[in-house]
């Protein structure tokens, strides 16, 4: 394992196109394109890592994967009224089938279905109890403490957020989001910027696995079901792709950072800053598909 994570990264580092570093969120068009990291955490609890597996990075949209499993913990299927099961074939940030679907997200991944799961996870307290309730479940995901949010970050997102506050304004206007605008993109923003190292990201994942050792969060059923939407609508409209390349569930970031994983065998993160056209890591999608390949782990053998 050791080995192929080292080719691997070897190959991120020599790529020629690295693809394209987010800028529509200002923070994040300074971080350095020239990072790769990989690191899996394997299901008998081993830690294998290459390249800059110590850095943090913005988790971005991976964040979207804690906040769902708590906003089940808290209103259980309740939630599906709110937010559909379907890949929406739109960019993350698309609004073009809110109109049409009367305010109902196709999914919790896409960023209305996530500013939905955020405002139920949200309920009645403060983002700041909120924040600090995500904070502590993905502490507790990755037995890790030194994982905070990152001000500048959040900030950053927050002033030039006017599609997020659209989407939300639009779902509050057919009644489909409860709280405040501002107070639910407050917590989303915050929740986006939290940052994470690949090895704590890997770490992090063993809470979806359903094997002995990992961390009991959530029920085995709701283990199962956010799989196989990280598998279906984890990479938004690239999300075939990417089952057609790795065929793992998958959680992606703009920030760069994909959270997988591989039923029964292991947590895997892996972090490149430039994004393809999708808005997912190039280097990161490549590095699994090569990752998948090598190791078998695909769940389609
Ligand atoms: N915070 C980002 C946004 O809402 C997250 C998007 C993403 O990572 N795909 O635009």
């Amino acid at each position: 394992m050791q080995d192929l994570l080292e080719d691997i990264a070897a190959r991120a580092l020599g790529a020629e196109d690295r693809g394209k570093v987010a800028d529509y969120i200002p923070e994040l068009a300074k971080v350095d394109p020239d990072q790769f990291a990989i690191s899996v955490s394997t299901a008998d609890g081993q830690l294998f890592s290459a390249g800059d597996a110590r850095t943090p990075f913005s988790i971005q949209s991976i964040s979207k994967v804690f906040v769902l499993a708590l906003a089940l913990g808290q209103v259980g299927e309740a939630l599906w009224r709110r937010v559909g099961r379907e890949p929406s074939g739109q960019s993350f940030d698309s609004i073009l089938l809110l109109e049409r679907e009367k305010g109902i997200p196709r999914n919790p991944f896409i960023n209305a279905g996530a500013l939905v799961t955020t405002d139920t996870f949200l309920g009645s307290a403060s983002p700041r109890e909120a924040l600090g309730a995500l904070i502590r479940f993905v502490r507790a995901a990755s037995d890790q403490d030194d994982i905070h949010i990152n001000e500048a970050v959040a900030k950053s997102e927050l002033e030039t957020a006017h599609r997020n506050f659209a989407l939300a304004h639009y779902m509050r206007s057919h009644g489909n989001l409860l709280n405040n605008p501002d107070l639910v993109l407050g917590t989303y923003c915050h929740q986006c910027a939290i940052e994470m190292t690949c090895e704590q990201l890997a770490l992090a994942g063993r809470f979806l696995l359903d094997t002995a050792g990992a961390p009991s969060l959530v029920s085995r059923e709701r283990k199962r079901r956010i799989n196989a939407l990280m598998m279906t609508c984890g990479h938004y409209d690239g999300s075939g792709d990417f089952a057609f390349r790795v065929g793992l569930p998958g959680k992606s970031g703009v920030g760069g950072g994909i959270l997988v994983i591989a039923p029964g065998r292991g947590s895997v993160a892996v972090w490149s800053p430039g994004l393809n056209s999708y808005g997912n890591s190039k280097l990161g999608t490549e590095a699994m598909e090569i990752f998948a390949r090598e190791t078998g782990w695909s769940i389609f053998g």
